[in-house]
């Protein structure tokens, strides 16, 4: 089958539906290529937060923020349930040292405009009474809100549907080439696209889709393994991560890992009750390449430091364990933009452990881009040049 469309998007997470759906809503006709089912990759993996303090301040701080906004109308825009809660968020602290160390990240995230401060046990323990009591202090944003990644995909989908996209699932792209203005992109079972433009979403495996056009973007799968308890009534008033959480997201040198074992599985430890009563319990940043299972020992490392923060985690089941590759970019950064030298093509990815969070706000930004509408120079810092200038 040959269509001719406006644009091609090329991966069926929640960066290539939510681009597509902007794309649409801008009028353009959207054809999107997945090589699985939808959501086939991190975006059916992963927690559920819109976790703006753990944004690294700068640009990606300041786009989450956006983000936050649109989600709070996204359930309206797309007539759909998106299970979208606003529960605020803390950063539970063990000692002096990590205090020091959240108390400079809280400052550089409250110059940015978040609202999140350091509360003392006394809060901390009104907020969690099943918190470990050996916590000296905690962050408290009441900004911090999540989302139903599978609701929010299938949100995006059907919208989607309705406004005309052609969706083909089981559909590697496997080919791209250029005649003229034009492009074509070459699928499975026969189907290419015939395109003005074309926007990679491929995730962790966008570096496979450069690869095909001999583009280098630099995107790797960083693996995170979670643990899925049974529905329990909340056990505290908000979400929880640890300081070594953040650590393990932006940098590792700031705090050593308490063992060898934790530092190879790149160990923080994240607690989010998901809007049906489950808890979510994470998670892992490991280097091993595209192999999605969960093991033994990681999740157990998980599960040991869920009894030490909050011991009451003793008496809940396990339902689940799932594994999923964060596409993870060397700055931490997503990569949004067009591809110098390549007209037409553009990209929505790396957006390592923010994209569920990121995805309105990039969506919106590529479809305009695509367009040409809007004005993008703030976001210019996350152009892929920025590596070939290193
Ligand atoms: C353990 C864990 C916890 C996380 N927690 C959070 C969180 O709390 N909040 C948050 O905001 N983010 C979180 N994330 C990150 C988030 O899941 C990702 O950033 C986001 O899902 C990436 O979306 P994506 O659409 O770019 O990639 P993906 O969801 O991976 O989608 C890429 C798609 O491209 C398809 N594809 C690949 N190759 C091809 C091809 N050749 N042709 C066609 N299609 C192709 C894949 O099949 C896949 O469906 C977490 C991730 C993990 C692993």
């Amino acid at each position: 089958m040959n269509l001719k469309k406006d644009v091609c998007v090329i991966g069926g997470g929640v960066m290539g539906l939510a681009t597509a759906y902007y794309l649409l809503k801008s009028g353009k006709t959207v054809a999107l290529l997945e090589k699985g089912e939808v959501g086939n990759g991190a975006s059916s993996s992963c927690d559920d937060m819109i976790l703006l303090q753990s944004k690294k301040p700068g640009i990606v701080l300041t786009l989450a923020m956006e983000s936050l906004e649109m989600f709070k109308g996204l359930s309206d825009e797309l007539g759909a349930d998106i299970g979208f809660l606003t529960l605020g968020g803390m950063i539970i602290i063990e000692d002096e040292k990590q205090l020091k160390i959240m108390e400079d990240f809280v400052k550089k995230q409250v110059s940015y405009g978040l609202d999140v401060e350091i509360v003392g046990r006394d809060v901390l323990f009104k907020k969690q009474p099943h918190v470990a009591r050996y916590m000296i202090a905690s962050t408290y944003s009441p900004t911090d809100s999540q989302v139903n990644p599978m609701l929010l995909m299938r949100a995006f989908l059907r919208r989607g549907i309705d406004m005309g996209m052609d969706l083909f699932r089981y559909t590697p792209v496997e080919e791209i080439s250029k005649s003229g203005d034009h492009w074509k992109v070459m699928g499975g079972n026969d189907v290419s696209v015939e395109c003005d433009s074309i926007v990679i979403a491929a995730g962790a495996w966008s570096g496979q889709i450069g690869q095909l056009l001999g583009i280098d973007i630099p995107i790797r799968p960083i693996k995170g393994q979670i643990a899925i308890t049974e529905q329990i009534a909340p056990i505290g008033e908000t979400n929880c991560w640890t300081a070594a959480y953040i650590a393990s997201k932006h940098d590792p040198s700031i705090l050593p890992y308490k063992s060898e074992f934790d530092r190879e599985i790149g160990l923080g430890f994240s607690f989010s009750r998901a809007s049906e009563g489950n808890y979510l319990i994470g998670s892992t940043r490991e280097n091993a390449g595209f192999d999605k299972t969960t093991n033994f020992k990681a999740i157990s490392r998980i599960l040991e430091q869920t009894r030490q923060y909050f011991p009451i985690m003793n008496k809940v089941n396990i339902i689940r364990t799932i594994a999923g590759f964060r596409p993870g970019t060397k700055d931490g950064s997503p990569i949004i933009g067009d591809i110098d030298g390549y007209p037409g093509l553009f990209i929505a990815a790396g957006h390592e452990g923010d994209g569920i969070a990121l995805s309105p706000v990039t969506g919106k930004i590529v479809a305009e881009m695509v367009c040409g509408t809007g004005e993008h120079k703030r976001v210019e810092e996350l152009n892929l040049r920025r590596f070939s200038n290193n």
